[in-house]
């Protein structure tokens, strides 16, 4: 176990990759950062509803060792840098970890600390399931025909950070480049960005995406791209996408070109132009179930589905690494710091990223604790701020005290001792 300066690792046991299969002990050490502005509140209410479902499951046989590692602000404070060394290695070491929101600290060159943590760990699948609970308030007319999980590509696309500014040496120069050896003319004073997407990534994402597929007993996976427009990078995506499933999953999946729509009990692997899938979601979103995507057409979308089911106080997400079995756990929203230590904003979005780091573990009983308990307390509409205000005849509670409601409604649960 390596040693670390500011991080304390707690008695307990390591979770292991074995033969690319995650081994999870019965008292697992998981990394923590409670994030910054309205972390605090929403990672005390998390980590109290997460020890109250294990122990509602498991009784004292199982539990889990927290271990805080640091970035963002706190990280600042106590090692002097927003994301220490220390915290990632921690992070490779112990294999998982869940997060609050973190500020991306403005400045010049500062890059956001999700992306650099998502970069720096090649957490290349940004997995963010999007599904509708019952009474949740929502702008749409039928929310629950929304249920999709969204596999967004996490380390290339333009937001690799491969930019130059407009005006520098450096743009000149690759200007001067293109100008030269392809006879691209870019207007002068033009900033620069590249948009690399590699068959490598692309495959690796769609392979995540129909494995996902696989699993759960999804019945189609959509490819969404701009390849009308960028033929060489977004067109790519999808046709290195479609070679995958004949490469490697054409027992259990068939492309629609191979079928004519018609898959028979095979998974149906389709593609649609993300501007049109942008008014499909809304128009038709049954149609819809596991997506794959690019950095920046994921990003977009996925929050625009969150807004579907209630907005993002509520989305969860996690960031993987399938090889290597590393991921982060964390919410979607970020640190509204308006709210900051008023124990007032919704804790959901870092709860429902438990649930999915609890099914990540194979601990699902526990998973489906949190969900059986959040959908009562949605059901007896006892919410915080962000729901009451669209809700009639709401019981408004604080960020605690909707943890607590949510502890209670567990009691209601079925108990399984694993
Ligand atoms: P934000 O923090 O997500 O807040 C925007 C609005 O979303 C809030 O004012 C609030 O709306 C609502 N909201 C967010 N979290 C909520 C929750 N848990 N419960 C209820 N409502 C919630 O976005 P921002 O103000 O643009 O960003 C603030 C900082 O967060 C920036 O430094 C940004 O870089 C960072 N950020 C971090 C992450 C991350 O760590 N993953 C993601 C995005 C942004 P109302 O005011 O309408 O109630």
């Amino acid at each position: 176990m390596a040693t670390y300066k500011h991080i304390e690792v707690p008695a307990g046991d390591k979770v292991v990759v074995n033969g690319g299969k995650l081994e999870t002990p019965d008292q697992p050490i998981i990394g923590f950062i409670e994030g910054d502005g309205i972390g605090p509140d929403i990672w005390k209410a998390s980590q109290f509803l997460f020890d109250e479902a294990v122990r509602h499951c498991y009784g004292d046989s199982r539990k889990i060792a927290w271990m805080e590692i640091f970035a963002g602000e706190k990280a600042n404070q106590i090692t002097g840098s927003y994301l220490p060394e220390e915290t990632l290695e921690a992070i490779r070491e112990f294999e998982l970890a869940i997060k609050g929101p973190l500020t991306t600290p403005i400045g010049g060159g500062f890059r956001s600390l999700n992306v650099s943590l998502r970069q720096l760990l090649d957490l290349f699948a940004c997995v963010r399931p999007v599904r509708h609970f019952d009474t949740v308030p929502s702008p749409v007319i039928a929310p629950q025909n929304v249920n999709m999980t969204i596999f967004r590509e996490n380390t290339e696309d333009v937001y690799s950070g491969l930019e130059l500014e407009s005006g520098t040496p450096e743009a000149e120069k690759l200007a001067a480049f293109c100008k030269a050896e392809f006879g691209w003319n870019i207007r002068p004073e033009s900033g620069l960005g590249l948009k690399p997407v590699s068959e490598y990534g692309t495959k690796r994402i769609v392979r995540a995406a129909l494995n996902h597929a696989v699993k759960h007993g999804s019945k189609s996976v959509t490819l969404v791209h701009k390849g009308n427009i960028m033929k060489y990078t977004e067109g790519a995506f999808m046709r290195w996408g479609y070679d995958l499933v004949k490469e490697e999953f054409s027992d259990v999946a068939v492309s629609w070109e191979d079928c004519n729509g018609d898959p028979g009990d095979k998974i149906l692997v389709k593609d649609t132009i993300a501007d049109i899938f942008l008014q499909q979601i809304l128009t038709r979103p049954k149609e819809f179930d596991v997506v794959a995507t690019m950095n920046l057409n994921g990003d977009y979308i996925s929050d625009a589905l969150a807004a579907q089911v209630g907005g993002i106080g509520i989305a969860p997400g996690a960031n993987i690494n399938y090889e290597t079995g590393v991921a982060i756990f964390e919410a979607t929203h970020g640190t509204a710091p308006k709210y900051a230590n008023q124990d007032k904003v919704n804790p959901s979005s870092v709860v429902l990223s438990g649930v999915m780091m609890f099914e990540y573990m194979g601990w699902q009983e526990v998973a489906d604790t949190l969900v059986d308990a959040m959908t009562r307390t949605f059901h007896n509409k006892t919410v915080t701020y962000d729901f009451a205000r669209l809700m009639q005849d709401a019981k408004l509670l604080k960020c605690s005290e909707f943890a607590k409601a949510v502890a209670d409604n567990m009691k209601a649960c079925q108990p399984v001792q694993a």
